[in-house]
């Protein structure tokens, strides 16, 4: 059996924090705005993947209103989502994400996130895809003030 999974987030980008995207740090002079560390992206793949086995959210497993995931570590989160997935008999066939942001240019950095979300995800770096997109200067991505993460993923089970 396979299944798909669509994955989607949207974080304030403001001075002060720290620019993550699947658990790599980007220097941007602003980071999202968040809960947790704000990874964008972490949360985006963590949907999505949950989203394929049918397991909930990340909204649903880890609320905002719980004290416990303050500051957290959304590769952890991801990590715990993934073991979730992976004790259901699932496991991640590939993963093509989308990152929308003015700046920076992401290429540089988008190795280092392919390995970080292939490590958390037990998948060879191969089977994970990101690209960057800008938003051509329209809507909150365009005028620099949020990043947008898109994520879909195939799961697989004998
Ligand atoms: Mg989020």
């Amino acid at each position: 059996m396979i299944r798909v999974g669509l994955g989607q987030d949207l974080h304030r980008l403001v001075k002060g924090r720290r620019f993550l995207l699947g658990g790599i740090e980007i220097p941007a002079g602003r980071g999202e705005l968040g809960y947790s560390d704000g990874d964008v992206l972490a949360h985006a793949v963590t949907d999505a993947v949950l989203g394929a086995a049918g397991l909930g959210d990340i909204g649903a497993l880890f609320p905002s209103s719980d004290a416990a995931w303050r500051d957290a570590d959304s590769m952890v989160l991801l990590r715990s989502a993934f073991s979730l997935v992976k004790n259901s008999g699932w496991r991640l066939v590939n993963l093509d994400c989308a990152v929308c942001c003015e700046k920076p240019k992401l290429l540089p950095y988008r190795d280092n996130i392919r390995y970080s979300l292939a490590q958390a995800l037990d998948v060879s770096p191969d089977a994970v895809f990101v690209k960057g997109k800008t938003g051509e200067g329209l809507g909150p991505v365009g005028e620099g003030t949020a990043v947008e993460a898109l994520a879909v993923c195939l799961l697989e089970k004998e």
